[in-house]
């Protein structure tokens, strides 16, 4: 089998309503690059780049795709490169696309998704059997607060875990005070069983306001305090102060900054992504490297649609070091809803069947592939290209 060619089509999906986060006030999600790789026998793969803007490493040392920038690179720079690759030889095509153009890791693990889909659709087998076998079939997902007046995160959270959710993840890192009266109020509202965990995306201006306003969140339960400051020493010095457990994000992109993390000894956990390495073929390198560290892991994203998911559902499935909850949105189909707020990003999506979502949880797809359809109605509704 060789490749012929690929489509990219430029996505935005229909916010529920914004995510502010420290580093976009705004917090607009939802938009996508889907990839379609063509092959000689006519196999197609399903791949997506989740583009952010503002989304990158400790200090800028990665940084952000745009839909435009990602569809350049894939066309201009990628395709040329892998063009009669034989889909199944991915770490040689790996090489080529390194050697082709360093960086954009979310271009090329939209590449990579739609390869592990071919060779899925191809064998007959679900992905996450290419990828190690299904250590859990079911995901436990963290219902993500964006930034927002304590009120309405309150009633969000009860509403999330009405609907099953057992860990409320909160955005915070603007305002150090109001985020220890948010967990407080948060925890009032919510049983102990509750897990809560909060996430400042770099956004506390130095160690001492973010050790004084975690140890004080500690005293309402939080679990876990992620990307409180930017950079590793910060980092450290934070972990070294606070009784929970310290999660590196935007610090934690490649098996090189999981290596580093162990040396400075700047994080208890860290958040393995398919994209921040540049797809699943790369994350599962950086998840053997973090396994030998003895980092713990959870798998994020950044609020994809059912093509990513997928993609993530399947990273989840395969690697056994992976016991953290993760953010992923529970997939929402216009007339098929199947929660109200729970993991709710959007309020439509691409394809054509949701992940099932039961007990707070999602369940991996089994399907050839990633072991998913388009919609192609969905899909010209909300192409923006
Ligand atoms: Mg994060």
């Amino acid at each position: 089998m060789r490749i012929t060619g690929v489509e990219t089509v430029r996505v935005d999906l229909p916010p529920r309503r914004a995510h502010r986060m420290s580093f976009d006030r705004e917090g607009r999600l939802g938009r996508y690059v889907i990839v379609r790789l063509l092959t000689d026998e006519g196999t197609q793969g399903l791949g997506e780049a989740t583009v952010l803007p503002m989304w990158g490493g400790d200090h800028m040392r990665y940084f952000g795709e745009l839909p435009g920038t990602t569809v350049h690179i894939i066309k201009e720079y990628l395709l040329p490169g892998i063009t009669g690759q034989d889909p199944f030889d991915i770490e040689v095509i790996h090489t080529i696309m390194d050697r082709t153009v360093k960086g954009y890791p979310y271009a090329k693990a939209a590449i990579d998704i739609a390869l592990y889909d071919i060779m899925g659709k191809a064998l007959g087998v679900p992905v996450y059997r290419l990828l190690g076998g299904c250590n859990r079939a079911e995901v436990p997902l963290a219902h993500s607060l964006g930034i927002m007046d304590t009120q309405t995160a309150v009633n969000e959270a009860v509403a999330a875990v009405d609907e099953g959710i057992r860990t409320i993840k909160v955005k915070v890192g603007i305002d150090a005070e109001q985020d220890v009266t948010m967990v407080r109020e948060l925890r009032k509202a919510l049983s102990d069983e509750i897990e809560i965990t909060v996430d400042a995306n770099q956004g506390y201006p130095s160690p001492k306001v973010a050790i004084q306003a975690i140890r004080q969140m500690c005293e309402y339960g939080i679990s876990m305090a992620e990307q409180p400051v930017e950079g590793l020493d910060a980092m450290a010095e934070v972990r070294a102060a606070v009784p929970c457990l310290v999660m590196a994000d935007e610090s934690a992109w490649t098996s090189q900054d999981i290596l580093e993390i162990q040396k400075k000894g700047a994080a208890d956990a860290f958040s393995l992504y398919t994209t921040k390495p540049g797809g699943l073929f790369k994350a599962k390198k950086v998840a053997a490297v973090a396994e030998a560290t003895g980092i713990l892991c959870n798998v994020n994203g950044s609020a994809e649609t059912g093509v990513g998911t997928a993609a993530n559902l399947h990273l989840v499935a395969s690697t056994g070091i992976v016991t953290l909850a993760s953010v992923f949105p529970v997939t929402t189909l216009k007339g098929k809803e199947q929660t109200k707020v729970a993991g709710v990003f959007y309020l439509d999506d691409i394809i054509r069947q949701p992940f099932h979502y039961e007990n707070g949880s999602l369940r991996v797809p089994d399907g050839p592939g990633l072991g998913v359809e388009l919609d192609d109605d969905r899909l010209a509704e909300y192409r923006t290209d």
